[in-house]
């Protein structure tokens, strides 16, 4: 899929924009890029886009998702019908007192009708998206994750048909039996448009039981309360979405998927850029000047780490394999280790003496002056 603008970009407003702000904004991008005005100018392709963006962002939960995973997250959540369901555009023309009446056939009737149409036969159900939180060390050794969710599935008393045992199917009135129909759709200032969808009483089957079974009343479908282990492997990142195929929500046309979006939680004592780490920890002043050995945490306990005698404050001490484990197999990353010098902030009178002799400038000020 070629990468797609930023829907704020693509409406030319701010992250922190108003919802009036984004609808003052569409409007004036749909009088400008109106395809009835624009024939042939790319005005349709345009029109599409800003639209698309308008129902995203105009929606505030949509909004949030979107903000928070970017394109990619929000495409797995939704696909373009999602995206249009529920956008509220028949309060926009209507405010923006186009004539009405125009269109009927007009390219934007077909544009809209296109947009909607997605809606192909027998679709499959949704995809889901779940968040769990780990630790850094869980992230470091893999674990095994429970989950809980509500999701549909096939009713198992039916098989998803919907009939009563014995019951038999009989031809949708609704539809005729062709599984969609035609929608004439509303659009206020712009007028109507009609589109075809899928039948809503038949789910797009054509056929309807004569008698409903009683488990799901129909729909051929169940609410479910599931828990589900979820493998997260050793060295995942923060924020990596891991699919679960098949395992969304049923519909007629199969499973959708499932998304777990794995965030790791915040470690006091470690950064982490790739797979390597990176800590401090404080030495004294005399062991940074004559060597010694100190203790480092590293995320299974802590390690003996020799500090060479004259080492530099802010030195970095590389340690290793002590780092995350790659992803993708082969070795783990590294530990850097910033060695932060502790001044003394208080000194006894013979502390002073010592230092003094050690500086060999008796009684003079300023020791520590580079
Ligand atoms: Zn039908
Ligand atoms: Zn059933």
């Amino acid at each position: 899929m070629p990468s797609k603008k930023d829907y704020y970009e693509i409406l030319g407003v701010s992250r922190s924009a108003s919802v009036d702000e984004i609808k003052k904004a569409y409007r004036k991008l749909a009088l400008q890029f109106h395809p009835d005005k624009n024939k042939g100018s790319g005005a349709e392709e345009k029109f599409k886009e800003i639209s698309e963006a308008y129902a995203a962002l105009s929606d505030e939960k949509k909004r949030k998702i979107y903000d928070q995973y970017g394109h990619s997250g929000f495409d797995a959540r939704f696909s373009q019908e999602d995206i249009f369901r529920g956008a509220n555009f028949e309060d926009i023309f209507s405010s923006m007192g186009m004539d009405s009446d125009s269109f009927g056939d007009s390219i934007f009737g077909n544009i809209f009708g296109s947009m909607f149409s997605g809606a192909r036969r027998r679709e499959r159900g949704s995809d889901l998206g779940v968040e769990v939180d780990i630790t850094l060390l869980e992230a470091y050794k893999g674990i095994s994750k429970a989950i809980s969710l509500s999701r549909t599935e096939s009713c198992a008393e039916c098989g998803g048909n919907g009939a009563a045992k014995g019951s038999k199917l009989k031809k949708c009135q609704t539809c005729n039996g062709r599984g969609q129909v035609q929608r004439i759709a509303s659009l206020g200032g712009f007028g109507r448009f009609s589109s075809i969808a899928p039948c809503n009483e038949c789910r797009a089957s054509g056929k309807i039981p004569e008698k409903t079974c009683p488990k799901c009343n129909g729909a051929g479908m169940v609410q479910r309360q599931e828990k589900i282990e979820v493998q997260i492997p050793a060295g995942i990142h923060d924020g990596a979405r891991l699919r679960l195929e098949g395992l969304g929500d049923y519909s007629a046309g199969g499973y959708g998927d499932l998304y777990v979006i794995v965030n790791i939680k915040r470690d006091s004592r470690f950064r982490r850029d790739g797979d390597d780490l990176y800590t401090d920890a404080s030495i004294s002043f005399a062991t940074a000047a004559m060597g010694g050995k100190i203790s480092v945490p590293i995320l299974e306990g802590d390690v003996e780490v020799k500090v060479p005698a004259g080492t530099q404050p802010h030195t970095s001490l590389r340690l290793k394999g002590e780092g995350m484990p790659s992803l993708h197999g082969g070795g783990k990353g590294s530990l850097y280790v910033r060695i932060i010098v502790q001044v003394p902030q208080k000194l006894t009178q013979k502390q002073k003496e010592l230092l003094q002799e050690f500086e060999g400038k008796e009684g003079k000020k300023g020791w520590f002056c580079l």
